[in-house]
């Protein structure tokens, strides 16, 4: 226990990270410091889901360009225009390993 909360009710008054609520990690007992979605989080957690959020958004954007590739893949599409949106999903694929790698790094120090 620290001493604030030994003391009096300043820490009571404190809000605390909201983390638990979103389901996706246990509680947490640092203080809530910036809002993300309606919920109160402290800023480690609140750049975490900003990451896995950024995340999500990436492989969401390379299955649709997988599904687009498979189905104009075989047909007489350009063949530059082709190319243009295989490279840009390489770029996503590489910038969602990137990602994910921070997400862990930022998980670990958590923990
Ligand atoms: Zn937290």
């Amino acid at each position: 226990m620290r001493r604030e909360e030994a003391d009096g009710n300043i820490a009571a008054s404190q809000p605390r990270c909201e983390i638990a609520k979103t389901l996706l990690e246990g509680e947490c007992q640092d203080p809530g410091e910036v809002r993300f979605r309606g919920t109160l989080l402290c800023a480690p957690h609140a750049a975490l889901l900003e990451m896995e959020d950024r995340a999500e958004a990436l492989l969401g954007s390379v299955f649709r360009m997988d599904e687009w590739l498979e189905e104009n893949g075989s047909s007489a599409a350009d063949e530059e225009f082709m190319g243009r949106i295989r490279h840009e999903r390489d770029e996503a694929v590489a910038g969602l390993r990137l990602i994910r790698a921070q997400v862990r790094t930022a998980r670990n120090a958590l923990e």
